[in-house]
């Protein structure tokens, strides 16, 4: 089988095919009449052949290697005999294919036995010599011939030495570029017979596994089965498919495991080879490509996690999520949920405090969300102060709000800042994870129940509901028709009185405009629209409205009998960040007439914290312009001590949340006597705001408070409505005190200001 295989290989490679075969005839002149003359005399030279065969044994004999290959007899009697076929074969013919392939067979038998050709040849050149004088009798040219023959074969073998030299150096070459190019590839090389199952692989591509090459057996199996088992699959798929033809060529990674049981990554690259039937190879090469793999892990790492926190980053909860939404498809997957998580008023940390304290807070909030985990978990930093936890596992859905809670409690502790102590709280959105749910609907319901959670007032978790989304595209029509709102002359002003308040006499001093949006029916109130209009950017058209209505509006109860009335206008920071806004409302003052000394302008507490040169310098270009500056909301934001004193105000409005405690709040009530006391000793006007019962009224005069605006006074109304106040025609609310002849009628009364609006 072997032979006929080599034979074969052989045939292919001398290319003897029946052209070939035909010119060596003709150019050894080869006619019928040789092969008839040499058929003709076959008998009769068969004892000079049998002579010969000795003759050629015994002259091997004296000679060390042909010698040692016939050292068993039995051997030698069975060659003899075959030779002594083989010379009668030589006279009578045929010289056909088989005669062609028989030759060639014993050739390939004499190769592979070691015999070389000088022996074989000189075999020849004897028997030319014996046939020579069994063929003539004339001594002296039979000798001289001879001497001749033996010229001549010693000639050719030099010949075919010279020609086998020059081959065997080109293939030496040849190999040692190869062996040279493979040291410096540091390759290991595999030859895989398929269909005989039979594995060969390289020195190098054992030792890579820390392996001998004799320590691997000959077989496939002690190849793959080292192979990952994790990477095994995909390893036959790709086998497979070159197999198929479906690849070019044979190309993968996969880890495969050393003599430690410890794996490396390699590469595997090799080709299919099918050109005889039967004879499927693959062959190729295998590098370590363990130092590569670990740089790209190292890379991957870094791109999927968030080097502040150290969590696990956006990018990557793209991919968990991915996959969490496929499980989620399959049967028996238990619930899962996505929670995303907002600090509140980060900014208001990064801002006062600065980045690096925000960090800090960031880091430590990581550590606590991480502390409520449980391991099979996941906790991303999606950005900023956003965090997601993705729950895989969970029994039912309402798992997920007990987690929820467990991370707003953690939070709730004081976090322990060089020298600060500060509380964080975080606000949560829930939704569960839907089988036919996108990555996008996920997040963005995520997102809706963190929106409504916010709203609700912060530091708590919503569930997402069906309902948000129908609030959400709600806002979504409102701000795009707030966007047209000023030009559509939606907006009016409501005015709430603000009264002086003495122990023994109360009475009307100023007004606060308030806005309003009125779509169709509905009156909306600031606190909806506000921060629409300051994102757009719009709130600078709207503030300036605001403004000159404002100012327009007092300038004319001024002339009409309330001569010391002033108007408060609330300003968002971006209008003051304008850099005209001075001169704009200097326009707007001469426009109106109302002298500078009766328009207050209220600002929070917001626009002092970025508490820089510009701020200031426009601040106190107002100030000396005899407008009045009140810090409204006070307590409600970062409440720093030191605004009051840089700052040129003139009043503190205490934030009605404070207000609405006192008296029975004691907490409320201390902090309301606090900021009020605060406020008298660095000699500034104080205005309660918010003031809603006796009781506080009562409360508020006790403190000293020079001022008070809210609903037991009254709530904000339309001007024209006010008009009727101060004209005597009605009153509402606590107003009638500040009448002339005031009836003793209820002075507040909910129900009636619940009807308002
Ligand atoms: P603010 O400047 O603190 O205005 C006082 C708010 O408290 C008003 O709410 C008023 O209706 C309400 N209020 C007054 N008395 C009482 C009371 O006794 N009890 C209760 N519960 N509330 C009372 P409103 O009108 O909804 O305005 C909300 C906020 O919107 C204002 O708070 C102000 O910050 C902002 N805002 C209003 N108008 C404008 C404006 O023209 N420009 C800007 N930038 N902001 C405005
Ligand atoms: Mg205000
Ligand atoms: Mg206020």
């Amino acid at each position: 089988m072997k032979i006929t295989n080599d034979l074969a290989e052989l045939l292919k490679r001398t290319r003897l095919d029946p052209e070939e075969i035909a010119e060596r005839f003709r150019f050894l002149d080869w006619q019928e009449e040789d092969a008839k003359r040499l058929s003709a005399a076959a008998q009769r030279m068969a004892p000079a052949q049998q002579a010969f065969v000795d003759h050629l044994y015994r002259h091997l004999e004296q000679f060390a290697t042909p010698s040692a290959l016939l050292r068993m007899p039995e051997v030698t009697a069975r060659l003899k005999q075959s030779q002594i076929e083989y010379y009668q074969r030589l006279w009578a013919g045929p010289y056909d294919d088989d005669y062609v392939n028989g030759r060639l067979r014993i050739g390939v038998i004499h190769q592979k036995v070691g015999l070389e050709l000088k022996w074989y040849l000189g075999g020849y050149r004897l028997y030319l010599d014996d046939m020579l004088s069994s063929l003539f009798d004339d001594d002296r040219s039979i000798t001289l011939y001879s001497s001749l023959l033996k010229a001549v074969f010693f000639d050719i073998s030099l010949a075919i030495d010279t020609y086998s030299a020059a081959q065997h150096k080109a293939l030496e070459d040849s190999e040692a570029r190869f062996a040279r190019a493979l040291r410096g590839a540091n390759d290991g090389l595999w030859d895989w017979h398929v269909d005989q199952d039979r594995l060969y692989v390289s020195e190098r591509w054992a030792s890579m596994l820390g392996l001998s090459r004799d320590s691997i057996g000959e077989t496939s199996a002690s190849w793959f089965s080292r192979i990952h088992p994790d990477d095994l699959p995909d390893f036959h798929q790709a086998i497979d498919a070159h197999l198929k033809g479906q690849t070019p060529s044979f190309h993968h990674e996969y880890r495969i495991r050393q003599h430690d049981s410890s794996y490396i990554w390699v590469l595997v690259r090799g080709v299919a080879d099918a050109t005889t039937p039967g004879q499927l190879r693959m062959a190729g090469s295998q590098s370590d490509i363990s130092a590569y793999k670990g740089a790209e892990q190292r890379l991957k790492h870094t791109a999927r996690h968030d080097s502040l926190t150290g969590l696990a980053n956006r990018m990557r909860f793209d991919e968990q999520l991915q996959s969490a939404l496929l499980r989620q498809g399959k049967n028996g997957t238990r619930e899962a949920a996505l929670l995303f998580i907002d600090l509140d008023r980060f900014k208001l940390i990064n801002d006062s405090l600065g980045h690096r304290a925000g960090d800090h807070v960031l880091v430590e909030v990581a550590k606590r969300l991480n502390g409520c985990l449980r391991p099979g978990d996941q906790l991303f930093r999606f950005g900023g102060d956003e965090f997601i936890v993705l729950l895989d596992d969970l029994a039912c859905s309402s798992d997920a709000e007990h987690v929820a809670q467990r991370l707003l409690d953690s939070l709730r502790q004081p976090l322990h800042l060089d020298n600060r102590t500060l509380v964080v709280s975080a606000s949560i959105g829930i939704t569960p994870l839907q089988d036919e749910g996108t990555t996008l609907d996920t997040l963005q319901a995520a997102d809706l129940a963190l929106y409504r959670a916010k709203a609700a007032g912060k530091a708590q978790f919503a569930r997402y509901t069906e309902g948000l989304q129908i609030v959400a595209q709600h806002h979504l029509e409102l701000e795009s028709s707030l966007g047209q709102a000023l030009q559509n002359d939606e907006f009016e002003l409501h005015y709430q009185p603000i009264c002086r308040i003495d122990q023994d006499h109360v009475h009307l001093t100023g007004v606060e405009a308030l806005l309003r949006w009125r779509r169709g029916e509905r009156l909306i109130s600031p606190l909806e629209f506000i921060p629409a209009l300051e994102e757009s950017g719009e709130i600078i058209h709207v503030g300036e409205w605001v403004l000159r209505q404002a100012c327009r509006q007092t300038r004319a109860w001024q002339l009409t009998g309330q001569g010391g009335l002033r108007c408060s206008v609330n300003i968002s920071s971006r209008q003051l960040q304008q850099a005209d806004f001075v001169p704009r409302l200097i326009d707007i003052l001469q426009d109106s007439g109302l002298p500078p000394s009766s328009l207050i302008l209220e600002i929070t507490e917001s626009l002092l914290m970025h508490d820089n040169a510009e701020t200031l310098s426009c601040l106190n270009e107002l100030a000396s312009l005899g407008v009045q500056l009140a810090l409204d909301d006070f307590g409600t934001g970062y409440s720093s001590l030191g605004y009051l004193k840089r700052f040129p105000l003139h009043i503190l409005k205490v934030d009605k949340s404070f207000i609405g405690g006192t008296p029975d709040d004691s907490e409320l009530s201390t902090i309301s006597r606090a900021i009020i006391g605060l406020g008298r000793s660095l000699g500034m006007e104080v205005v309660a705001e918010g003031v809603e019962s006796d009781a506080q009224l009562d409360f508020v005069v006790g403190e000293g408070c020079h001022y008070a605006q809210g609903y037991w006074f009254s709530r904000p109304r339309p001007a024209a409505n006010l008009q009727q106040l101060f004209s005597g025609e009605d009153c509402f609310e606590g107003l009638w005190c500040l009448l002339p002849d005031a009836q003793q009628t209820p002075i507040y009364d909910p129900a009636a200001t619940e009807a308002e609006q």
